[in-house]
């Protein structure tokens, strides 16, 4: 992995503990290298802790009720199709605390376990053209300038490379920690424009939308803010609709499907 990894400022040399050009510092945690010092401090934060790790009695809760009542349904796995035709060197750009293959590098604005990289990847420290695949799964809606992320994805990935990103179109809210911008078919062609391919399809189609709207609509008038008390209204008003999300099968179909769907996919390539 270190003959990848370069200064994130001017792209330089690293030496033992800093940059050999600039001298931008970074630290090791083990095996972990941080470019950016930050923790998961963030008005949901605890939320966001407990649910990604799965612990206390709200997180456990919350991933029981999701994992059954869910508002989201993929009818077909983008990602996991995308997976299959990566290799060489797949990195993946705000994994969270998830590794989805032994050989993917993480990088993340925050010290999760699992993470490689600590780095703000709009100035993510790897080499031009040293990286085959990027994925981008529900993380362009969260950083407050994503033609900055793409435009260094773009100068990471050798010709001919794959970039996957998964983001929301009518998909409400989420904070996690920031929520900035959700896009369209179109915007997604404009945002990967500099590519010279890229396919848009919806992900979570209308119904995965509408389900998850409505929802969400009752939860947030009910109850506000994230916790035991939104869960139980998102719960509530999941239980007589959530199964409608399974005529998406049908419905994500349509070729005017992306202009209603929760989740839109972008496969570009350089
Ligand atoms: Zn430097």
């Amino acid at each position: 992995m270190i003959d990848l990894i370069v200064c994130p400022s001017c792209k330089g040399a690293l030496a033992e503990s800093a940059c050999a050009s600039c001298g931008r510092s970074f630290t090791r945690a083990g095996a972990q290298l941080r470019f950016v010092e930050t923790d998961f401090a963030t008005p949901d934060g605890e939320f966001q802790a407990a649910t990604q790790g799965n612990h206390g009695l709200v997180g456990q809760l919350f991933n029981l009720g999701k994992s059954v009542l869910s508002s989201e349904f993929e009818p077909t796995p983008r990602l996991k199709r995308f997976l299959e035709e990566a290799d060489g060197v797949v990195v993946e750009f705000g994994s969270g605390s998830r590794r989805l293959r032994p050989d993917v590098l993480t990088v993340d604005l925050f010290p999760h376990p699992n993470v490689d990289i600590v780095a703000d990847i709009s100035e993510a420290p790897f080499r031009d053209q040293s990286v085959d695949h990027v994925i981008l799964d529900s993380v362009v809606e969260h950083v407050p300038d994503p033609a900055a992320v793409v435009a260094e994805a773009f100068r990471i990935l050798r010709p001919g490379g794959r970039l996957f990103c998964n983001c929301p179109f009518l998909i409400p809210y989420h904070g996690y920690p920031r929520h900035y911008q959700n896009f369209t078919a179109d915007g997604l062609q404009v945002l990967f424009g500099a590519f010279a391919q890229c396919t848009v399809r919806p992900t979570f189609g209308p119904m995965t939308a509408w389900v998850n709207m409505t929802s969400e609509t009752f939860a947030v008038l009910v109850a506000g803010d994230r916790g035991l008390g939104y869960m139980a209204a998102k719960g509530l008003a999941l239980l007589p609709i959530f199964w409608l999300k399974y005529l998406d099968a049908i419905f994500i179909r349509s070729r005017h499907a992306h202009r209603i769907s929760g989740m839109l996919c972008a496969v570009a390539v350089k």
